[in-house]
């Protein structure tokens, strides 16, 4: 293990040269830190409120040669195990207005912000696009690992850039969206770049005037008495908050990481072929070739919905979300998902690929 090096104060606290740098604490427990509420421990944990903070952390895991973990809100990970290394937990805050027309503003906004104080933010200042977006838990330098998505719209469409520092090198890169490769529930960053790059800033290029996603089913049934030049985005924001209440459980009342798996997406042959046994699978297509099952339908007729297994459950009203009420270790939440991938795969003959990603 390598000698940490500590000074006593977090953030106030400065080297002899006068340079401030983290405080790195050993053997740091991240229970309250990820929302499944797994218990676990870090190797080292530190915690992150600049960019000289965030590059003096960088240089002592390369010196040290420790493995390095980026925690943002802990919302979208299953830690199975205790982690090796230096976990860097990302605080970095502040937003700033970079540019205006007459139509868009493109507003820059450091990874450790909130994801929902955000949306809340461009509500009150009237920049509107992430209304479809809100309370999602975590923060902003994690929303394009995954290109969050809900109610009809994602990250991707709000998206300019990302600035992002190289693990290896310590260098700043720009991600502009293309480069992000971002796909559902997907970018370069889940795969090819996986655990890479340390995004530091978010860059969203924001609409003046309302631009209303009504096009997503329950959204539309609950603002139904409304005529659509009459809604506002405050209020599909509100409309979306109140369903999202009703049918997720809060992770601070019941650990959960929202949706264990991602929505299977099979070729049309193969729905068609599925939906001659199965009339009522619930189905989107994606496009000619493709369709979106919905994978809590699947799990749901697989007689999962409300199952208990030991510490860890399938909620009982969304088949998709697993809980850990019994705070269970992490291989535990782990064992019950590959049961329902297995039943899922063996009823249906279709694979669920799990959401979140698991460490280490
Ligand atoms: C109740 C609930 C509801 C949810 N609903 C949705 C939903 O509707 N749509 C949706 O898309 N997701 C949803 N999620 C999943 C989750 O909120 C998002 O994926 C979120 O973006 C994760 O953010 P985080 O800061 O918690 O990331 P973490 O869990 O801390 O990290 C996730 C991954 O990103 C990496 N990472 C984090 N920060 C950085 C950074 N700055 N630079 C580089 N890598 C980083 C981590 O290393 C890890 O691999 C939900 C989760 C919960 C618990």
């Amino acid at each position: 293990m390598p000698p940490p090096v500590y000074y006593t104060n977090c953030n106030s606290a400065a080297a002899p040269d006068g340079i401030p740098v983290p405080l790195f604490l050993p053997n740091f427990d991240l229970q309250h830190l990820n929302t499944l509420g797994v218990p676990v421990k870090a190797q080292f944990y530190v915690s992150v409120t600049s960019e000289e903070e965030l590059l003096e952390a960088l240089r002592y895991a390369r010196n040290e040669k420790l493995p390095l973990f980026i925690l943002g809100g802990g919302s979208n990970i299953v830690l199975c195990d205790d982690l090796p290394g230096l976990v860097v937990h990302i605080r970095l805050q502040g937003k700033t207005l970079v540019a205006e027309d007459n139509e868009f503003v493109w507003l820059r906004v450091a990874a450790g912000e909130n994801w929902h104080e955000l949306v809340e933010y461009c509500l009150d200042f009237h920049y509107w696009g992430l209304e479809n977006l809100s309370l999602i838990p975590g923060s902003v330098g994690a929303a394009p690992i995954q290109n969050i998505g809900a109610y009809g719209v994602e990250l991707k469409d709000v998206f300019e850039e990302l600035t992002a520092i190289d693990i290896r090198s310590g260098l700043p890169v720009t991600f502009t969206r293309d480069s992000c490769e971002f796909g559902y529930r997907d970018s370069i960053f889940k795969g090819r770049l996986r655990d890479q790059y340390l995004i530091t800033a978010v860059t969203f290029k924001l609409h003046k005037q309302p631009h209303l996603v009504l096009s997503y089913p329950a959204l539309r049934e609950a603002l139904a008495a409304h005529a659509d030049d009459a809604i506002t985005p405050r209020q599909v924001s509100q409309v979306i908050c109140e369903i999202r209440r009703n049918k997720l459980p809060d992770p601070a009342q019941i650990p959960n990481v929202g949706s264990f798996f991602k929505n299977p997406v099979i070729p049309a042959t193969q729905y068609e072929s599925l939906r001659a046994n199965h009339p009522q699978l619930v189905a989107y297509p994606v496009d000619d070739q493709q369709v979106k099952l919905a994978a809590a339908w699947l799990i749901d007729n697989a007689g999962w919905r409300g199952q208990v297994c030991g510490p860890v459950a399938v909620h009982g009203q969304q088949a998709l979300v697993l809980t850990n009420p019994g705070h269970a270790k992490g291989h535990e939440v782990v064992a019950l998902a590959e049961k329902i991938q297995l039943s899922v795969f063996e009823k249906y003959g279709v694979a669920l690929e799990p959401e979140p990603r698991f460490y280490p």
